[in-house]
């Protein structure tokens, strides 16, 4: 054959015709590389042992002569059983197989056998599984790699084909990590890793290839991400905004309070970014009721001194109404004008916005996902914002952007991403992070009761609506069922309503109102007019309801830690002490656990910690969304460490000239897309 190349496609392989290749597309295999790659996720032991060490129900491998020919006896329709008697250390041992009786040619009396099977503790026996070829026992260990197979796709068949890629192929898988980093943190070639996944001859061979593979995953990773960060920061990307100190400073002596350490330090970053050439790209992140609002109006208005329009999105109409209010009340006395554009806009106003918006005279637009509609043009766009940014989908970000000409960007997340994972998960962002509450805040104080306490607990609810304090009611998620989202809601607010009504006024708020609906019912909790709020989830992000000091939430193990501490997050806002009732049956440990977990702490970087560490990445960020990318075999939790490695050999090779010249990191180079990208846009 000539020009062997490893990324031939399978066809080439004997033994793959139409319907394989077919059945291999499915599980990402296309081409002899993919095969090479496609890793085991675990390894069966095939380690020879002693009958002592062997625990009931375990599977063994048990090597001995056969003392008896096997027997095949049919029993039932089209079943049979094959047995025979094997010699293990002086112990004779009964063997069977179901079904498989054309072993018999393989067995022999008098013969040695390696059988791979399920042991029987009680009765002593072996249920085979499969007989091994009587050379592995020469080895100390023996590990099988198990693929994720498919209906159309077995074992033995990945297995003859991966090798038969070895065989033809090993000579020329590449090289991708750099020598020098090899030796640096000791991993083997990419060949040799390839090899060890695959045909392992010692347990230490698995753990050595992994290692380099994780790091090899992870190191291109960085690069791209890391690749993405050095073009925005490109010099002629992106507008200086020159912004006025002196003004900038007047704004915040201007307001009622002073900002907290953790918000200067943030402010600052934004406004170093916003000062220089390039286009800001930064995350900003901050518990619930850190104050990131008002680092975001502090950005606007530092643009709105250059002459540059900004734009808020929020995700929901609750939400941007809530910006606009804030954002309207700081800007009073300023002469900055802010606008609001929602669904709901009227005709009329929204024509007249527009008009404004594109004439210059409105300076900031805050709202919803009408911000990106088409004929929403601004005059000169210098500051995008999305607020609890990963509500949104890429394409919608991407769309508000190109409003303006590399306008600077910046995320607002209450999500707290863990420190750790958001620098390195996050490589094309710069991240900002409020790490403080303003001062005077009163943790609230968390309880987590069973459904049957409910009773007990209502003279509770009694005693703060006769404190004058407001009530959230929190009904259970159901996530296969918005109509049993609403039925459930639906019988929570007919419960309280029995309970508390007349004296107390109690109100519903669901996901199937109209925006006009749920906006007439938070006006009504806002003032007050109700007192009790069973809601379903809509409520979770941003409402400020500061005389709410009670959160109530139903069959709490539905959620995830970070959604509970969101929920809460709901009250505590004023000067009155706050309360959250976690009502819960959970099932097994972890589920107490995490209920445990949110009395004890109201930071919510602990808790996106601890849910990461039992939920992993995607019930975090939401898999779709987080733009993380799916790694073979790395975890971007438990594989942390060498996350950070590859990280900071990719920030220092992307520094040299050399890795943009030199052959040795040309298929690097590749992978990483560089050579493509001035066909690419670099965002998202
Ligand atoms: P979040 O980060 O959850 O969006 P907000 O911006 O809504 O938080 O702020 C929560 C509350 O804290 C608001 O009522 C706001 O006025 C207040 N706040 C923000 N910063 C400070 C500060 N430095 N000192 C006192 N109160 C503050
Ligand atoms: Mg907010």
């Amino acid at each position: 054959m000539t020009g062997k190349n490893i990324f031939d496609p399978i066809t080439i392989l004997s033994g793959v015709g139409p319907k394989r290749v077919i059945a291999l597309k499915e599980l990402g295999i296309e081409t002899v590389y993919d095969l090479l790659t496609y890793f085991p996720f675990r390894y069966e032991d095939l380690t020879v042992k002693s009958i002592e060490e062997i625990e009931d129900k375990e599977k063994v491998v048990l090597r001995g002569p056969l003392i008896s020919d096997p027997v095949v006896n049919h029993f039932g329709r089209g079943k049979n059983r094959l047995a025979f008697r094997m010699n293990v250390e002086h112990v004779i041992v009964p063997v069977t197989f179901f079904n498989q009786p054309y072993l018999k040619n393989q067995l022999h009396a008098g013969e040695e056998a390696v059988i791979f099977g399920k042991w029987d503790a009680l009765k002593m026996q072996l249920s085979g599984i499969k007989i091994l070829s009587s050379a592995l026992s020469d080895k100390e260990e023996n590990q099988e790699p198990v693929y994720h197979t498919s209906k159309h796709i077995k074992q033995a068949t990945l297995i003859k084909l991966i090798k038969q890629c070895w065989d033809g192929y090993n000579e020329l898988i590449p090289e991708m990590v750099p020598a020098v980093i090899r030796e640096k943190y000791n991993l083997v070639t990419h060949k040799e890793s390839i090899r060890m996944m695959h045909f392992p001859n010692k347990e230490n061979d698995m753990e050595q290839a992994r290692t380099a593979i994780i790091f090899l995953e992870f190191f291109i990773y960085q690069l791209q991400m890391q690749w993405l960060r050095k073009q925005h920061k490109m010099v002629d990307r992106g507008t200086p905004v020159n912004y006025d100190v002196d003004l900038l400073r007047a704004f915040f002596k201007s307001l009622p309070y002073e900002l907290t350490k953790s918000q200067k330090k943030v402010v600052n970053e934004i406004c170093k970014d916003l000062k220089l050439p390039i286009q800001m790209y930064r995350l900003l992140q901050g518990d619930v009721g850190s104050g990131k609002t008002v680092v975001a109006a502090s950005a606007i208005f530092a643009a709105w001194t250059a002459g540059l329009q900004s734009t808020l999105m929020a995700p929901t109409e609750i939400l941007a109404t809530q910006h606009m209010e804030s954002l309207s009340e700081m800007f009073r006395s300023q002469g900055l004008k802010v606008e609001l554009l929602t669904g709901s806009t009227k005709v009329a106003k929204r024509r007249e916005i527009l008009e404004q918006l594109a004439n210059g005279e409105i300076h900031a637009l805050i709202g919803t996902h009408a911000l990106i509609q088409e004929d929403v043009e601004f005059n000169k766009l210098g500051l995008v914002i999305t607020d609890e940014q990963h509500r949104f989908g890429v394409n919608q970000r991407k769309t508000l952007r190109e409003k303006g000409s590399h306008p600077d960007v910046l995320f607002m997340t209450a999500t707290p991403i863990p420190r750790t994972l958001a620098i390195s998960a996050f490589g094309e962002m710069d991240v900002s992070i409020i790490d403080e509450l303003p001062p005077g805040r009163e943790p609230v104080a968390t309880h987590w009761i069973r459904p049957k306490q409910f009773t007990q607990m209502l003279p509770f609810i009694k005693r703060e609506l006769s404190n004058g304090s407001q009530v959230y009611v929190i009904s259970p998620l159901i996530e296969e069922s918005e109509l049993m989202d609403l039925q459930n809601a639906t019988d929570l607010f007919r419960t309280y309503a029995a309970k508390f009504e007349p004296q107390y006024k109690v109100g519903l708020l669901h996901g199937k109102m109209s925006n006009m609906e749920k906006e007439s019912i938070m006006e009504q909790f806002k003032h007050n007019e109700l007192q009790v709020l069973v809601s379903t989830t809509v409520i979770e992000v941003g409402v400020n309801v500061p005389n709410a000091t009670l959160m109530i939430i139903h069959d709490a193990d539905r959620f995830g830690l970070a959604q509970l501490h969101q929920l809460r997050g709901r009250v505590g806002r004023g000067k009155k002490e706050s309360y959250c009732v976690l009502i819960a049956d959970p099932k097994g440990e972890t589920g107490a656990q995490r209920m445990e977990i949110l009395t004890q702490t109201n930071d919510g970087f602990e808790l996106s910690e601890k849910d990461l560490e039992m939920r992993g990445p995607g019930e975090i960020f939401g898999k779709k969304q987080s733009g993380l990318p799916d790694f073979k075999v790395a975890d971007i939790v438990e594989d942390f460490q060498i996350l950070e490695s590859a990280r900071n050999e990719a920030a220092q090779i992307l520094a040299t000239t050399d890795f943009f010249e030199s052959e040795e990191y040309a298929l690097i180079r590749t992978k990483v897309g560089i050579d493509e990208q001035a066909r690419h846009s670099f965002l998202d």
